[in-house]
């Protein structure tokens, strides 16, 4: 009887796997048979890399494996606690003062993942009693997060102001005791900013908490790469701010909330995967460590990932690529239309044949008719990494269009 339940169980889920392939939609796993980098091997071939979050190029920096292995030494390989028992050594708090001091907040607190820190955060000061506006194209993590409260929940469409005006009314007429405005920094997809200043100005007028996931921007957007509230000008006017050590800060793991002592205090009582998950282990403690160091100082490395980005957006434009605008290293080279999905697919695979690593992406991670692909621009890369790879789209954008 029981067996009979698991293989219809089994049975149903295999179904569900065919759909999904039958879409065309399976995601594969590519396996690297080297370290994170910009040049990068794989079984099929060396190849040059452009869809990795390394922005400053230091997943595999050498100072940073060094301190890691270092650390393996001196604070062994795992905590086998949660912090508040016996999982907090001296290199956590100091991380996270790096942190704090780093983004220009009181304090900041760990979690395993940025994923984690947003979905612990929102619960701890969002209850029945309040309200979250949220941007349409947040993170799935920020709306997970959001959606573990039982405060009123309200979206607005991506970056529209005039939507999220009319939300924040919305919560005002309701009654709601605490309003939060909940935004990414940097849409990932397209590679936009948040527009932050106005989301500032609309919440002092309605008494709004602004919360910004900086994920995509922490260590490499801003003058000093702190992020999009130095990149923007509201460095004193953003509340909160969660992100990730699994991007440009080394890339190891790891995820963080900065912002006043207090908040972070509460968090350090009351958010669940800080209470019930493992410490963040030593040796990426003391590699983020280094890393947080690194980025403080990264001025060249900041300046040729712009140098990179601003070449690799000219020169597609040049060639006759749809790029969406902007200035982040995440550029968006649109294929849109009802053919376009498959297109994007094809021209990536043909890509990686000529050794250049990008990802297609389409419906249902971006809306119909809007397939891309994402290329991602890095520190890593030279001048003659960011031509090959343009060369790379020129090329199976022509072989491509000769099957056609
Ligand atoms: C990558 C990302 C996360 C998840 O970060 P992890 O540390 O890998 O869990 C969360 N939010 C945003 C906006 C991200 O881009």
């Amino acid at each position: 009887m029981t067996r009979d339940a698991v293989k219809t169980f089994v049975a149903d889920v295999a179904a569900e796997l065919a759909e999904i392939d039958d879409a065309g939609l399976t995601k594969r796993e590519r396996e690297l048979t080297t370290a994170q980098s910009a040049h990068i091997a794989t079984p099929g071939g060396d190849a040059l890399n452009f869809c990795a979050n390394n922005y400053l190029g230091l997943a595999n920096e050498p100072s940073i494996v060094a301190a890691a292995r270092e650390a393996l030494d001196t604070w062994g390989f795992g905590m086998a606690s949660v912090r508040f028992i016996c999982g907090t050594q001296t290199q956590h708090r100091k991380l996270e003062e790096s942190i704090a001091d780093y983004l220009g907040m009181s304090d900041a607190i760990l979690f395993s993942s940025c994923f984690d820190a947003n979905g612990g955060l929102f619960e701890v000061f969002f209850g029945p009693e309040d309200a979250i506006v949220s941007d349409a194209l947040n993170h799935a993590s920020l709306i997970d997060g959001i959606r573990l409260t039982k405060a009123k929940r309200l979206r607005y469409a991506n970056a529209d102001m005039g939507q999220l005006r009319a939300r924040l009314q919305e919560a005002k007429d309701a009654g709601a005791r605490r309003i939060g405005i909940v935004t990414d920094g940097v849409f990932s997809m397209d590679g936009y900013y948040a527009p932050l200043e106005e989301i500032c100005d609309l919440a002092d007028e309605f008494g709004a908490i602004v919360i910004v996931d900086d994920s995509h921007a922490t260590g490499f957007v801003g003058e000093h790469g702190r992020g999009t509230h130095e990149l923007l000008g509201v460095m004193d006017r953003v509340d909160i701010i969660t992100g990730t050590l699994g991007k440009a800060l080394g890339g190891a793991s790891g995820g963080f909330v900065a912002g006043q002592r207090e908040v972070v205090d509460l968090l350090r009582q009351r958010a669940r995967p800080y209470l019930f998950s493992n410490a963040v282990a030593p040796s990426v403690v003391a590699g983020s460590l280094r890393a947080v160091e690194l980025a403080r100082t990264a001025d060249d490395a900041r300046a040729q990932l712009k140098r990179n980005t601003q070449l690799f957006r000219s020169l597609m434009a040049d060639a006759g690529f749809e790029i969406l605008p902007g200035s982040h290293p995440i550029t968006a080279v649109m294929f849109p239309g009802p053919d376009g999905a498959r297109l994007a697919t094809q021209i990536a695979d043909a890509m990686l044949e000529r050794g250049v690593y990008v990802i297609a992406f389409s419906y249902p991670v971006v809306p119909k008719g809007k397939a891309r692909i994402r290329v991602q621009l890095s520190a890593g890369h030279s001048e003659a990494d960011v031509r090959a790879c343009v060369q790379a789209f020129i090329d199976a954008r022509d072989a491509v269009g000769d099957e056609h």
